[in-house]
């Protein structure tokens, strides 16, 4: 879902985001509670706003009736008054989506999806995670021709594309409009008998189906199946798109359409795995956590932290949370080699941070970093400390992490990080800050000038290679790398990330 221009400096954690979650649900009752609950467990994935529509049929008026509700906020937040959920947003089908946007579409409200309209076919809902490589071009098209935008959101071209097949058929429709857009999209679209899940050619981004009673789920990640006690059935699977409809919960089929008659290669963002992700979801196929443990353990192998004596023990430690499970593989990919490692908990995170106040002669991001994370002095203390994160952005946290390591007395820092340095910015659906503002490409890619920056004494980064060798390869698999490489697989419009129409 491209909104904005990128560039968040406000973003305390320093790491990318994504920019969207999806859920769909078909053929149960109670679907938007449903879909609430599937959002909560994804809340990770976009914290900006949240909004669920459901389709019912009203039997008195014999009419489908979409209902929806949407706002700025955490799901909890957003769906705080039960009665939305169990009076309000009725019927056996719903869609549901967590948006995140960069600062300047923060206070567009328009842009919260779902986004609904209704035409000629009846109404029509969409919520999108990605990003559309074509958008500009399709925009101005679209524009030249009058069609007026109500949002500055990439989605609305889809339901623009559809009102406008000339085919008569919605699903036929539907294919049309996918089959003009390019780049990243996993979609969840409500008409009023039929939820659709498709999923861009490449397959950058997750999409995932399951079964609950007798009806259907979809959703970015496996962990909104869990929580709802769906059973994950497959993905959708790169380029498909699937229809559910009440002939489905008949026959226990969806039906399945290709969206381009060629095939590509497929190209899933190796971040879901690094860091975006879960580790408790299954994504493309594969369990996250056994993806993010391979990775520790190769970087262990790759660039493993000796301990100086038999009788020494390397303190490993994480960034909290989405490096814990890196380390236990790092962990013990170091002690097989040969060096006594203990896992220990030396940063805690707060989860409840509060206002900054700028001071004088403060730093604000320490400030801020201090509010979020603090030291437990008694594991650091005349230690020897290996420092697990999963990537380096801007390295300003990391550096601030550094500093409060060494102030609580640690006698050496060793950075070790799980992806290779991060050069380029992401078209396909995450949000990273101007490729200026990466440590990485401040210091010409050159990794002891960055150590330097850190101030610690060794810094070692996952290879590329090693990184590939970490994620499985077992059923075709094949991934984007672009963030890291600069090898993007598609063209790219090259003001993309640019909107000088947001509000
Ligand atoms: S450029 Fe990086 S973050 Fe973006 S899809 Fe590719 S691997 Fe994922």
């Amino acid at each position: 879902m491209q909104m904005t221009h990128r560039g968040d400096t406000k973003e305390l954690l320093d790491k990318p985001h994504e920019h969207c979650a999806v859920f769909g649900i078909f053929g149960c009752s109670h679907a938007a509670q449903m879909t609430y609950y599937g959002l909560l467990a994804q809340q990770h994935r976009g914290q900006e706003g949240s909004g669920i529509v459901t389709s019912d049929y009203d039997q008195t008026d014999q009419k489908y009736h979409f209902r929806s509700h949407k706002d700025f906020g955490l799901v909890n937040d957003v769906f705080r008054n039960d009665s939305i959920l169990t009076e309000r947003l009725i019927g056996s089908s719903a869609i549901g989506h967590n948006r995140y946007s960069t600062s300047g579409a923060s206070d567009n409200r328009q842009n919260i999806q779902p986004l609904i309209v209704n035409y000629r076919n009846g109404n029509i809902a969409i919520a999108h995670n990605g990003n559309l490589t074509n958008f500009r071009t399709l925009r101005k098209q679209l524009q030249d021709e009058g069609t007026i935008f109500q949002t500055t959101s990439d989605t609305e071209i889809i339901l623009h594309l559809v009102a406008k097949s000339k085919e008569t058929d919605q699903i036929k429709q539907v294919l049309d409009a996918l089959r003009c857009i390019e780049g990243a999209y996993s979609l969840v679209i409500l008409t009023n008998d039929k939820l659709i899940a498709a999923r861009d050619p490449h397959g950058w981004r997750p999409l995932a189906v399951g079964k609950l009673d007798g009806g259907y789920v979809v959703a970015s990640e496996t962990c909104a199946f869990d929580i709802i006690k769906a059973s994950y059935i497959c993905d959708v699977r790169p380029g498909e798109m699937l229809v559910f409809d009440r002939e489905t919960l008949n026959t226990s089929e969806a039906k399945s359409f290709r969206i381009t008659k060629e095939e590509h290669k497929p190209c899933y963002c190796i971040f879901e795995y690094i860091y975006f992700s879960r580790p408790d979801s299954k994504i493309f196929g594969e369990s996250v956590d056994r993806v993010r443990r391979n990775l520790g353990e190769t970087l262990a192998i790759e660039h493993p932290v000796r301990a100086d004596s038999e009788d020494e023990t390397v303190i490993v430690i994480n960034v909290p949370d989405s490096s814990n499970t890196a380390t236990l593989g790092f962990v013990s990919g170091n002690t097989e080699l040969g060096n006594k490692s203990k896992y220990e908990i030396g940063l805690i995170r707060s989860h409840y941070v509060g206002r900054t106040f700028i001071q004088p002669m403060q730093d604000l991001r320490e400030t801020k970093v201090r509010t979020k994370f603090n030291t437990v002095r008694e594991v650091l203390k005349g230690e020897k400390i290996v420092i697990i994160d999963d990537s380096i952005v801007r390295g300003t946290t990391s550096k601030q992490l550094v500093n409060l390591i060494r102030d609580a007395g640690a006698r050496e820092i060793h950075f070790r990080v799980t992806s290779p340095p991060i050069r380029f910015p992401c078209y396909y659906g995450m949000d990273f800050p101007d490729p200026n503002e990466l440590i990485a490409n401040r210091c010409h890619g050159n990794v002891e000038e960055i150590r330097k920056d850190l101030g610690v004494d060794t810094l070692e980064y996952l290879s590329l290679d090693r990184l590939l060798q970490s994620v499985p390869h077992e059923n075709g698999e094949s991934y984007c790398t672009g963030c890291f490489s600069g090898d993007f697989p598609t063209k790219i419009e090259t003001d993309v990330c640019k909107d000088e129409n947001e509000a």
